[in-house]
């Protein structure tokens, strides 16, 4: 079971939901972003699913599946059985005494030299899973994250800005110990929509919402929780996924049998910074008919999470979109203002004690 962000472009999620993924992470629950318009969309419009295998995989579409928690593989975290007490005497039946794990650390490190012999070093085995030499243990290496491929990397190099994106993408990812995928449909600005008259008003009627993509996506990954943005500030890409999160609930109204209910999974996040600037302050404050689409019997009902100590992590994690930082805020510092401000905005709205964020769950009446 996973939490599954749908961001619309790479840094959305960070900006909007980096406290809740950080307590989530601390909770040790999966979270996988989805960002779907990451592409520039080759000429002509072409469908993704047109791409070669090839070019899906360098893309990072659709290959990854949910990756292992880390934890789950370090020892340390797997609880006894039985009750087991601290100190000498008190171990239990199955596990060895310190003279003998000594000995048989001797018996390795003599192995080791008599394999080793030929060179003037040797390596030495531990037994005892503890760091030798300054080394990680391998049980302690985050294993979800980015991939930072050689063609990403690359591309990224020779100035491609999509490929720029999805690498501070990728490396919010390793941050934040979150597994992503990229469907990298092509943004706005590669679908001929000009200015911010364009992209902040309505989506244009041959411009779809990418229902159908998105949903494969999603289910594949059975969500327990699946967040999609509210559309605050009108920016066309968010409306037309809160378009697909809305379009869920009214899902099984349509089916004649029985399909999943995506009531009380579906959430909406409230997209920062337009929602800093723009004073938002309730679901009233979207432009009129924007939750039209709710199914009869579904409402969203706000629900806040103190988020007072991963707001710095949160800072931290939205200064790895570097190429973002200017033309949003700026300047870091002032991003960090606005983080702290809006934060501690929703604080105060929720009657928290310190910073928070405010999510709107779907709920059957
Ligand atoms: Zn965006």
């Amino acid at each position: 079971m996973a939490h599954v962000f749908v961001a619309p472009h790479p840094d959305d999620v960070a900006l909007s939901c980096g406290g809740l993924i950080a307590s989530l992470r601390e909770l040790g629950q999966n979270v996988t972003i989805v960002t779907v318009f990451s592409g520039a969309g080759p000429a002509g419009g072409a469908e993704p699913t047109s791409l070669s295998a090839y070019q899906r995989e360098a893309l990072g579409f659709g290959t990854k599946t949910l990756w292992p928690l880390g934890e789950a593989f370090n020892p340390a975290n797997l609880p006894n059985d039985f009750a087991v007490g601290d100190g000498e005497g008190r171990r239990a039946p199955w596990e060895a005494d310190t003279d003998r794990l000594n000995e048989t650390q001797a018996e390795a490190d003599q192995a080791a030299k008599r394999f080793w012999q030929r060179s003037s070093w040797y390596r030495r085995a531990d037994i005892h899973n503890r760091p030798l030499a300054g080394q990680p243990l391998m049980d302690e290496l985050p294993t979800q994250g980015a991939v930072l491929t050689t063609e990403l990397t690359e591309a990224e190099a020779a100035g491609d800005l999509m490929a720029a994106r999805r690498l501070e993408d990728e490396r919010f990812a390793y941050f934040s110990e979150a597994s992503s995928v990229f469907l990298d449909l092509p943004d706005a600005v590669f679908r001929g929509y000009e200015g911010d008259e364009q992209l902040l008003s309505g989506p244009r009627p041959d411009d779809s919402a990418p229902y159908e993509i998105v949903r494969r996506e999603v289910a594949r990954l059975e969500p327990q929780k699946v967040y999609f943005p509210l559309g605050v500030g009108n920016h066309v890409d968010h409306q037309l996924l809160r378009e697909v999160g809305v379009s869920l609930l009214g899902e099984s109204d349509r089916w004649v049998m029985p399909g999943p209910d995506w009531a009380g999974r579906v959430v909406f996040y409230e997209d920062f910074p337009y929602a800093w600037w723009g004073g938002f302050g309730q679901l009233d404050d979207l432009p009129p008919g924007a939750l039209a689409g709710l199914p009869e019997g579904v409402t969203l009902v706000p629900e806040y999470g103190d988020i007072s100590d991963m707001l710095e992590r949160k800072i931290n994690g939205v200064r790895l979109y570097g190429s973002q930082l200017d033309r949003l805020f700026g300047g870091e510092r002032q991003m960090g203002e606005a983080v702290r401000g809006y934060g501690a905005k929703i604080g105060r709205l929720g009657g928290l004690d310190g910073p928070g964020e405010r999510y709107w769950s779907s709920a059957r009446l």
